[in-house]
């Protein structure tokens, strides 16, 4: 499904693009929606393409890519191709893997999740950092471990901080560590996918929420090692509910279907959105018009839903 192209979209085709990419694992929520609608405004007012990525790495809790598509468009989002699915682009990421296996960057890992949750780590190792068990085992001992479970691939990672820029929190600094380059069931992971489908799609601005600040540290390093073009961040505040917490479903009327049976029709919804982010009612294409990155608000957004 492709939406109709706005006049902007047409004439947007000179600089790169920035894009959306949900997971299709339930319906998309107000959180979500503002998020989408940022992206497309950072990418519009920039001159830049949008595209539409579903990202369904995890085919068992993909069931609602065509209601998420629908939404975004009800809430006037357009796109520029057909949406790309990471079900569907394995042989780009084992690829991939294989070039940064060819430089000496990836090594086979054992380890269950409780080895690595009771490991011994450096004292200043980031929580959840892999600790490195497996990353000098020597032929012998892989050889052995092979015999009781399938390794995952770990990259061997030379640093263990990155700095991305990012339009709305400036230098970042965080963490980077051995992340995995393809479980041990021959699933890739999401940090591998998301680096290789930015790049293979022309995308250079990378608007997203905030939450995933911290996993840009290692996504830009392993796009460094790749030799691909470093994007253009912006990680946009959460929704959060009364309580100060994400938004989540037991939030009540949080998706497009639960607010139309509260009488908030995707217009309305839309118009919502824009306030929250000190723009005015109207289309899309009109709040380009008063659109500006440095006028954002940078604290979250609390939603109280209608019950
Ligand atoms: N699929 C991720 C999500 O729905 C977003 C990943 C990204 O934008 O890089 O939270």
């Amino acid at each position: 499904m492709t939406a109709p192209s706005s006049p902007a979209a047409r004439t947007s085709t000179a600089a790169g693009a920035g894009r959306f990419a949900p997971s299709p694992t339930g319906d998309l929520h107000v959180g979500n929606l503002r998020t989408a609608v940022l992206a497309w405004l950072f990418a519009r007012s920039s001159g830049r393409a949008f595209l539409l990525r579903v990202e369904d790495l995890d085919p068992e809790r993909s069931r609602t890519e065509a209601g998420q598509l629908r939404d975004l468009a009800a809430v006037g989002l357009t796109w520029d191709a057909a949406p790309v699915r990471q079900s569907e682009r394995t042989a780009l990421y084992l690829a991939a893997v294989a070039r940064l296996a060819e430089a000496g960057r990836v090594y086979e890992c054992f380890c269950t999740r409780s080895e690595i949750a009771d490991a011994p780590r450096a004292p200043h190792a980031p929580p959840g950092a892999y600790p490195g068990t497996c990353r000098n085992l020597t032929e012998a001992e892989r050889a052995r471990r092979r015999q009781d479970r399938p390794a995952a691939l770990r990259l061997r990672a030379e640093v263990d901080h990155y700095t991305v820029n990012d339009l709305l929190h400036g230098a970042y600094t965080g963490p980077v560590d051995d992340l995995v380059l393809l479980r041990n069931d021959g699933a890739p992971p999401y940090n591998l996918a998301v680096v290789i489908d930015d790049a293979a799609s022309g995308i250079d601005q990378v608007v997203r929420g905030g939450d995933l600040l911290t996993s840009a540290p290692r996504q830009a390093y392993l796009a460094s090692l790749l030799g691909l073009p470093e994007v253009q961040y912006a990680h946009v505040p959460l929704v959060v509910n009364p309580e100060g917490r994400r938004l989540a479903k037991r939030d009540g009327a949080i998706t497009l279907a639960a607010m139309a049976r509260n009488g908030l029709d995707a217009t309305a919804v839309r118009d919502l959105i824009l306030a929250s982010l000190n723009l005015p009612p109207g289309t899309l294409d009109e709040a380009l018009e008063t659109f500006a990155p440095a006028s954002l608000p940078r604290g979250p957004w609390t939603f109280r839903a209608a019950s």
